[in-house]
């Protein structure tokens, strides 16, 4: 029988082993996932948003219990950990005080007597999740599809189910009935008969490109919605007009948190010539100031990445990059799931660090010659999730943000997921939404009447 071992990544510890569920065990999942799909029908929304508003104030009593087993399992530094339980707390309130609105129905005028649209839930919505939000990314789409009465069906990332089962908990303590949010400890290879089960109605990843690759092939196998919310490579793109004070320290925040393993993470800083000098000494002398250490220590700013394979690989990435051309200014070292917040600078297009997702505390600078070649450089990517644009002309910054191929675009901020914003991408960086509305109603039957 498959185990899914949880290690810590600062101390190499080993935390626990779960058994992965026998197919018995998964059919008593999907049994009480469909049960309780076709119970929460008969039940006013009303109810649901109390137990909502409930989870939330227990995510809030909680919060250093949760953020221990976050930090501990994937290693982001418990200040990260307590802000990523506490975000899950107040989306949870925001969607039991919104929802209602975003499910009302929408009357449309027809030739008939009458028309509308009504937004009404399908069943039990499987959602493949990533490690490293491994609550917020959860919470993200558990929240609004459990409220419009779905179900939902939680394989999470395998070196994180401790966070999974204490996710799961949450839910039953907050009086949602068994059946409503429940974890299955699956192997990713075991993922097909979950998808073509009739009771699973739709499927949502997030993770690489590789797994949406698979998955939306399984699904499509099987006519399943899919939500894919894939990697990849935002631009942080600084114009010459732009505080360059404030730009070099949100660019190192949106870079660095996380120890860099955020999708929507600034992967390629691009920088017009004339403030290149400017930006790169103020951000060499911010990663500089970075403590790298103990994530559970209140002064450490960075811990370890989430696992020693993937500091390998990004040290790969970064050493190709170096060969091919880039200078290495700042960092560079890693040791097993460490790596030293780095930076890169004369990073260009057909470079490792400019071609790929980098997913870790790599930092690097591309020049662009004038704005329209940073709006070429930033579109130059297989991917399209978040973007940044730095500038204080804000009538060319919202001109500039119709030309920038991704999901959304920040101006004069970072990119981060807001619970009141749909969130999603474009390109290899996946397709449909989560949160607001728009997200909301990707798993719900979007129906038709029409009255003569
Ligand atoms: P990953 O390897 O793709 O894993 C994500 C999830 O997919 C895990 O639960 C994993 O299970 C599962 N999985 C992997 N291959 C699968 C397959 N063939 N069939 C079914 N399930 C499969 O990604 P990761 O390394 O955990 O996360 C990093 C990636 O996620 C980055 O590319 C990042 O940009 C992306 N990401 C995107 C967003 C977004 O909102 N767009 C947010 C966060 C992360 P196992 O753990 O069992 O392999």
């Amino acid at each position: 029988m498959s185990t899914f071992k949880s290690v810590n990544p600062y101390t190499q510890e080993t935390i626990a082993e779960y058994a992965a569920h026998t197919e018995a065990e998964i059919e008593q999942l999907l049994a009480w996932g469909h049960q309780t799909f076709r119970q929460t029908r008969q039940i006013p929304l009303q109810q649901r948003c109390d137990q909502m508003l409930k989870l939330a104030a227990l995510l809030k009593e909680q919060v250093d219990e949760h953020a221990a087993i976050i930090t501990r399992e994937m290693g982001k530094t418990l200040k990260e950990a307590k802000a990523e339980v506490l975000k899950c707390a107040a989306s949870a309130e925001y969607y039991a005080q919104h929802i209602a609105g975003m499910l009302q129905y929408k009357p449309v005028s027809s030739d008939g007597r009458q028309s509308y649209v009504a937004y009404e839930p399908k069943g039990i919505v499987l959602a493949i999740m990533p490690w490293n939000f491994p609550y917020w990314q959860v919470f993200r789409f558990a929240i609004p599809n459990i409220l419009a009465g779905n179900t939902g069906l939680l394989k999470h990332a395998s070196n994180v189910s401790g966070c999974a089962l204490a996710i799961e908990k949450l839910f039953l303590e907050a009086g949602f009935p068994e059946g409503s949010f429940q974890a299955v400890l699956i192997n990713a290879k075991n993922i097909e008969p979950l998808i073509a089960d009739t009771r699973v109605q739709g499927v949502t990843l997030t993770g690489s490109t590789g797994a949406g690759m698979s998955v939306a092939a399984l699904a499509g196998k099987y006519i399943k919605k899919t939500v894919l919310e894939l990697g990849g490579s935002d631009p942080f793109i600084v114009l010459k007009d732009a505080n360059i004070e404030e730009a070099a320290k949100i660019a190192v925040k949106a870079r660095m948190q996380n120890a860099g393993q955020s999708c929507i993470a600034a992967k390629r800083w691009i920088v017009e010539q004339s403030v290149l000098g400017d930006f790169t000494d103020r951000v060499s002398t911010l990663l500089g100031q970075m403590k790298q250490g103990d994530p559970f220590h209140a002064d450490t700013d960075m811990g370890p990445m989430a696992r020693p394979d993937l500091a390998t690989g990004l040290s790969l990435q970064m050493r190709k990059t170096i060969t091919q051309g880039a200078s290495l200014v700042l960092g560079g070292k890693q040791d097993s799931a460490n790596f030293q917040p780095t930076l890169l600078t004369g990073v260009q297009p057909r470079m490792t660090a400019f071609d790929e997702e980098t997913f870790g505390p790599l930092a690097v600078i591309i020049s662009a010659n004038d704005e329209q070649h940073a709006i070429q450089l930033a579109n130059q990517t297989p991917f399209g999730l978040g973007s940044a644009l730095w500038t204080t002309d804000l009538d060319k910054a919202r001109k500039l943000a119709t030309q920038i191929e991704s999901g959304n675009v920040f101006i004069n901020a970072m990119v981060r997921s807001d619970a009141r914003l749909p969130f999603g991408g474009v390109k290899q960086s996946g397709y449909g939404r989560e949160l607001s509305v728009e997200g909301t109603h990707e798993f719900l039957n979007v129906k038709t009447v029409y009255i003569a």
